[in-house]
C-alpha cells in the first residue's frame, strides 16, 4: 500500500493535517498548478503569482527536508493526479480537508483508480463540527459571545475566568477619525527572488486574468518572510493598532493594519500563533489592551466566526440575495474609472496591490453596492477577482453576509449602510472630491447620499423590522415629498448613465 498527500495551494504548512498523518520516508507528495482552476474565474494577478510562488517554495522547503515532491504544472487537476497515481503506484491518496466548499467538490467528483482520504482540516482554531455543536440551538449566531468563548476555550487575554482589564472588548476606543498628520509605520515588503520572478514572468506571458498590476510584486510567498512580516507588525504596527482602524486617509494604503492575511490563509502563518505573538507582546512590552484585545478579536472572534459559519448554513447561502438586487457591477469596479474620489483611490489602490483594508472594503466598496443595489452575487464575484487574500470561505461570509446583509441578517444585525457623512469622518477622501458629502439634492450631491436615502426608501418596510433602523427611518418620515422624489430620481438618473 502507498499512500501519498496531495497539498492544495492554501494548505502550505509543514505541520498541515495529511503531511502530518505520514513521515518523508513513506509517503510522496504532490502539489499541482492547474491553468483550467485558475482560468476559471478572474483573479488578482498578484494573487496568482503569490499562490504559485508560495506553492514553489514551499515544494522546495519540503524537498529539503527529506520528502519526495511531484510538482506538477498541469492542464488541470485530474490529469496530474492520474499520472502520478500511476507512476509511484499510489493506492490511497490523502488530502486535508478543503477550507472551500467548491474544492471540496473538486474532489468529490474526481474519478481516480485509488482510495481519497480527507484528513480533518488544522488550520483553524475551531473545526467546522465544532462551530456547529457552539452554533446549535442558539436563537443569534452574534459574534461578541463566540469570541468570548473562543478567549475563554484557548485562555487568551484572560485571568482565571474574567477578560485582563475587566473588559471583552475595547471596540469603542478604536473609531479614531484621521485628524492632523499621522505618524504611520512603513510596511514591510520584499522583492522577488528567481522564483518569485519566474512566476510573474509565466503570468505575464499566458492567457491569464488581466486584472490588477502584476508588478512591481512586493508580497511575501514563503514562511520565513511570512514570520517576518508578523514580527515587524507586532513590533511596529500592533502598539497603535487599535485608534486608527477605521481610518482612511489617501496614500495610505495599510495604515497599521497587519497585512496577515495572505500569509494565514494560505497556510504559512496559523492563527494560534499570531494571537499568541500578539499576547505575548502585551505582556512584555506592557502594550495598550485596546489595541492588542482589538487586533486579537479580528483573528480569534471575526476569523474563526466567519469560517464556522460558511461551514454552518445552507449551501444556497452564495445565491442569497434579501433585497432582491439586480443592478449589475459598474465598469468602474475594473478600471477604478469613477469621479467618486473615495471609490477611485480604493479601487486605484487595490488594483496596485491587491489589497484595501477592512474599512475600505465595508464602508466605500461594499457600502456602495449595497445602497446602489447591485446584484450581490456580482459583487462577490468581483472581490473573489480583486483580493490578494479571496477564498471562498471568508468571501461568502464578507461579501453576501456582513457587506451585503443579503443573507437577511444571520450575519449582522444591521445593514453596513452609511452616506457621505460617515466616509467625510473618516477619512480625508472627500476633500478632493467633485461631490459635496454634505448634500443630497442639487448638482454636487454625493452619490453616496442620494443611494443611501433611496435605499432607505426602497426596503423601507423590510429594515423596520430591523430594531436598530428605527432612529434612521425616522429621520427619512421626516422629509420633504420633493427631496425623497429628487433622491429617487437622481438614484434612477445615475444607472441609466452608468449603463
Ligand atoms: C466585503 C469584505 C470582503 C472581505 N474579503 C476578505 C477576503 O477575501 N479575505 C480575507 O482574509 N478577509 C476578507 N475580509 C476581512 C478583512 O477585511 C480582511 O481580513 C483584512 O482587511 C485583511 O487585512 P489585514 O491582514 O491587514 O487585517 P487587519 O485589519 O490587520 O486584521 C487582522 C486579521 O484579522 C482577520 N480578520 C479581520 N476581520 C476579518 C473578517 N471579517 N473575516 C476574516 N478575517 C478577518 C484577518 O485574518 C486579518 O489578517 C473582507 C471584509 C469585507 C467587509
Ligand atoms: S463626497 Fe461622496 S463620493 Fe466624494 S469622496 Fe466623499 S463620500 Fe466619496
Amino acid at each position: 500500500m502507498t499512500i501519498g498527500v496531495w497539498i492544495l495551494g492554501d494548505q502550505l504548512s509543514a505541520n498541515q493535517a495529511a503531511l502530518r498523518s505520514v513521515t518523508a520516508q513513506n509517503a510522496p507528495v504532490i502539489l499541482i498548478e492547474s491553468m483550467q482552476h485558475v482560468q476559471a474565474r478572474s483573479y488578482h494577478r498578484q494573487k496568482i503569482v503569490l499562490v504559485w510562488s508560495a506553492m514553489r517554495h514551499f515544494a522546495e522547503e519540503l524537498r529539503q527536508s527529506g520528502w519526495t515532491v511531484e510538482y506538477a504544472i498541469a492542464p488541470d487537476f485530474d490529469s496530474a493526479l492520474q499520472d502520478w497515481i500511476k507512476t509511484q503506484g499510489i493506492t490511497e491518496l490523502r488530502v486535508m480537508q478543503p477550507s472551500d466548499r467548491p474544492f471540496a467538490q473538486l474532489i468529490r467528483s474526481l474519478n481516480l483508480p485509488c482510495k481519497i482520504t480527507l484528513v480533518p482540516n488544522n488550520q483553524f482554531l475551531w473545526t467546522a463540527e465544532e462551530f456547529q455543536t457552539w452554533a446549535k440551538g442558539r436563537k443569534s449566531l452574534v459574534m461578541e459571545y463566540f469570541y468570548r468563548e473562543g478567549r475563554q476555550r484557548d485562555q487568551v487575554l484572560m485571568e482565571g475566568k474574567h477578560p485582563v482589564g475587566g473588559t471583552w472588548n475595547f471596540d469603542k476606543d478604536n473609531r479614531k477619525p484621521p485628524k492632523g498628520k499621522l505618524n504611520t509605520p512603513e510596511p514591510l515588503w520584499f522583492e522577488p527572488d528567481a522564483i518569485t520572478q519566474e512566476v510573474i514572468d509565466f503570468v505575464k506571458s499566458g492567457d491569464f486574468s488581466d486584472y490588477g498590476e502584476v508588478e512591481p510584486f512586493r508580497w511575501g510567498v514563503g514562511r520565513s518572510q511570512a514570520l517576518q512580516v508578523l514580527q515587524h507588525f507586532v513590533e511596529t504596527r500592533l502598539p497603535a493598532f487599535g485608534p486608527y482602524q477605521d481610518a482612511m486617509v489617501t496614500g495610505e494604503e495599510t495604515l497599521w493594519h497587519a497585512m496577515l492575511s495572505p500569509y494565514l490563509n494560505l497556510g504559512l502563518l496559523h492563527p494560534l500563533e499570531v494571537i499568541r505573538a500578539a499576547e505575548a507582546a502585551y505582556h512584555q512590552q506592557q502594550l495598550d489592551l485596546s489595541s492588542v484585545e482589538g487586533f486579537i478579536r479580528q483573528v480569534l472572534g471575526w476569523r474563526e466566526y466567519m469560517h464556522g459559519l460558511y461551514h454552518y448554513v445552507d449551501e444556497d447561502y452564495p445565491q442569497r440575495n434579501h433585497f432582491n438586487h439586480t443592478q449589475p457591477l459598474p465598469e468602474f469596479f475594473w478600471n477604478a474609472d469613477t469621479d467618486m474620489n473615495c471609490l477611485h483611490q480604493t479601487l486605484k489602490q487595490t488594483e496596485k496591490i491587491a489589497y484595501a483594508h477592512h474599512i475600505q472594503r465595508l464602508m466605500i466598496l461594499s457600502n456602495f453596492a449595497l445602497i446602489a443595489g447591485l446584484s450581490p452575487q456580482e459583487v462577490e464575484n468581483w472581490f473573489h477577482a480583486a483580493f490578494i487574500d479571496a477564498y471562498d470561505w471568508v468571501m461568502q461570509t464578507n461579501v453576501i453576509g456582513m457587506g451585503q446583509f443579503a443573507d437577511g441578517g444571520i450575519l449582522a444585525s444591521k445593514p453596513y449602510a452609511a452616506s457621505a457623512n460617515y466616509i467625510n469622518k473618516m477619512s480625508d477622501y472627500c476633500k478632493g472630491c467633485c461631490y459635496k458629502p454634505t448634500d443630497r439634492t442639487g448638482e454636487k450631491a454625493c452619490p453616496f447620499n442620494f443611494f443611501y436615502w433611496d435605499f432607505l426608501d426602497r426596503h423601507r418596510s423590510s429594515l423596520q423590522s430591523q430594531g436598530r433602523m428605527s432612529f434612521i427611518l425616522k429621520n427619512l418620515d421626516k422629509m420633504p415629498d420633493w427631496e425623497l422624489a429628487e433622491i429617487r430620481e437622481r438614484s434612477r438618473q445615475w444607472h441609466e448613465q452608468s449603463r
